[in-house]
This record gives C-alpha cells, sequence and structure tokens, in this order.
C-alpha cells in the first residue's frame, strides 16, 4: 500500500482524544454512584464481624455492624443494598426465612431503621436457609421440588414485604417464580412492590467465594444433588437465556437481572437490547475475588481496573451493578 499522503486522510480519530476536556466532552458511557448496589452478609449470634478469607474487605457482619454499613452505603449515597443471611437457624424448608422474627425479617428491618431513604433489597431465596444448601426443598428424586418451591417463595416474599422490603429479588431460578411472587404480594396488600428478577443466572463457579460467605456450599448430604446445574443456566447458552428473561418479564418483573458479570457481558448486551426494562448486572464473588487477588499480588492496580470493570458494564447495557466494590467505587466518584 502506498504511504498515505497526510491530507488524504478522510478523518482523524485522534483529535477527539487530544485533552481531557475533549475526550470529557464526547465520552459516550459514565458511571455513576447511582449505578451501585452494594450487597451485605449478615450473620446472626456473632459478637464481632468477620472479614471473608477469599473476599478481603468484605466482612460477615454482625446485625448491628449491619446497621453501620447500610448508613456508610447510604451517606456515600448509594442508593441500594441488597441483603443476605448466614443463618444459625437452617432447616430442609428454610422455614426461618418466613418467621417475622427470624433473620431474614431482622436485616431487612435493621437496614431500614439504619436509613430510611435507601432502597433494601430482600434477595429472596431459600439456599442461605436450608441445611442442605439447596435453593429450594428436595424432592424424593434429590432434586430440588419446583413447585413445592413457590409455595414457599410466596410466604418469603410476604415476609420481607411486611419487614419493610422495597424491592423483592428472587435468585432461584426455579420455573414460575416470579408469577408465584407476584400473587403473593398483591393477595397481601404489596402491589406496589417491584419485583427485580435474577433472569438469567448461570450455573457458574465464580460464586464459588459467595458459598463461602453464606455458608451455603452443597454436598452435606449423599442423597441430595451436588450442584445447581437443574435449575441455573448451562453457561454455553445465550438464546435461552433471552427466553428466561421473556418468560420473567411475562410472568410480571419490573426489572431483570443478568448474573455473573463480565464473563456474561454478551448476555447483558443482548437482554438489554432485546427488551425494554431496567437491566442490572451482578459482579459477582469470584470476580471481585480475582481482582483482590491480582492487586494482592501486584499484577494489577485494583481501583484503576475496577473503575474499567464497573464502567464495561454500563457500556454493555447496565443500568445498575451489583457490586462488592461498591463502597470503594462510590469515594473515587464522589472525590474524582
Ligand atoms: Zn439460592
Amino acid at each position: 500500500m502506498a504511504a498515505t499522503n497526510q491530507a488524504d486522510l478522510p478523518y482523524r480519530m485522534r483529535r477527539l482524544r487530544k485533552t481531557p476536556a475533549l475526550r470529557d466532552l464526547v465520552r459516550e458511557t459514565h458511571l455513576s454512584v447511582k449505578d451501585l448496589i452494594y450487597p451485605i452478609f449478615t450473620e446472626e449470634n456473632l459478637d464481632e464481624r468477620v472479614e471473608i478469607s477469599s473476599m478481603p474487605g468484605v466482612y460477615r457482619e454482625t446485625e448491628k455492624s449491619l446497621a453501620t454499613r447500610v448508613k456508610e452505603a447510604a451517606d456515600l449515597g448509594i442508593p441500594a443494598v441488597i441483603l443476605f443471611g448466614v443463618s444459625h437457624h437452617k432447616d430442609e424448608n428454610g422455614s426461618d426465612s418466613f418467621k417475622a422474627t427470624g433473620l431474614f425479617a431482622r436485616m431487612i428491618k435493621i437496614a431500614k431503621e439504619a436509613a430510611p431513604d435507601i432502597s433494601v433489597i430482600a434477595d429472596v431465596c431459600f439456599c442461605e436457609y436450608t441445611d442442605h444448601g439447596h435453593c429450594g426443598p428436595i424432592a424424593e428424586d434429590g432434586d430440588v421440588d419446583n413447585d413445592a418451591t413457590l409455595i414457599n417463595i410466596g410466604k418469603q416474599a410476604v415476609n420481607a414485604a411486611k419487614a419493610g422490603a422495597d424491592i423483592i429479588a428472587p435468585s432461584g431460578m426455579m420455573d414460575g417464580t416470579v408469577a408465584a411472587i407476584r400473587a403473593a404480594l398483591d393477595e397481601a396488600g404489596f402491589t406496589e412492590i417491584p419485583i427485580m428478577a435474577y433472569a438469567a443466572k448461570f450455573a457458574s463457579t465464580y460464586y464459588g467465594p459467595f458459598r463461602d460467605a453464606a455458608g451455603c456450599a452443597l454436598g452435606k448430604y449423599d442423597h441430595v444433588a451436588k450442584d445447581r446445574k437443574t435449575y441455573q443456566m448451562d453457561p454455553a447458552n445465550a438464546r435461552e437465556a433471552l427466553r428466561e428473561v421473556e418468560l420473567d418479564i411475562a410472568e410480571g418483573a419490573d426489572m431483570v437481572m443478568v448474573k455473573p458479570g463480565l464473563a456474561y457481558l454478551d448476555i447483558l448486551a443482548k437482554t438489554k437490547d432485546s427488551f425494554s426494562l431496567p437491566t442490572f448486572s451482578y459482579h459477582v464473588s469470584g470476580e471481585y475475588a480475582m481482582l483482590k487477588a491480582a492487586a494482592e499480588k501486584g499484577w494489577l492496580e485494583y481501583e484503576a481496573v475496577m473503575m474499567e470493570t464497573l464502567l464495561s458494564f454500563k457500556r454493555a447495557g447496565a443500568d445498575g451493578i451489583l457490586t462488592y466494590t461498591a463502597l470503594d467505587a462510590a469515594r473515587i466518584l464522589r472525590n474524582g
């Protein structure tokens, strides 16, 4: 190819990258504190909060320190927290999560009292409250009983709403979950409470550190399935993910989520392109652990890579990001 004469270049992309001000002017995607949702783990009967070894900077909070953490998030301008329980009252159905006095309801009340204006999202599922660690009661065949779970999940969602939850987020991937929750909420008079469906949740190994944190690892009983592959999605399937999202919308979901994050940005982008609902991405525990581990080794610059990662979720179409980096990111965004 002949050398191009300088004057012949039809366009120069570098013109708009010349100065920080020009780059600011033409930037397509912006990350804001308002995009962040902070997940918090709370363990009952705990005297002092405990750092999760595979998630440096993330703790199993006590019920007291939960209030401090929610207030911290609210003071930073973060619009929502999502709560996960580490239960000491597990049984085969996860029935402690139906009770007004159980950890599940107490966490919601504590969070709402600590910061009444922040949105409290109740993660509605049973794996944190069942002794076998699955997301619903186990049928004869050792697998989760889909329809028995639906009956229970209505009770759990109403319990969350009564405790003051602003958003119900079912994460269990049972068929018919969103419809069951919508019906139960409406019947109990909670017609205004929205549902954020974990619409496309994949059976991912990236959840490892979360399972340690929430104490819901599988494998305790021989007769019970050792993985969640009959309800969570096959990581190979994108078309099926869109069908999952479509079904959750038809059942009444107000918002949808794709989980995990980085490895599934294509699913996130397709979901956003295909449907008009607010769409969220969960930057999961394993992704956070990788980032922290590389930073601890001195191989990556934590803050810069974290911010680049969060921005990539926005660019792919996320309206919000559930992330353990939320407090760190919010501090940077406020100061920058
Ligand atoms: Zn679950």
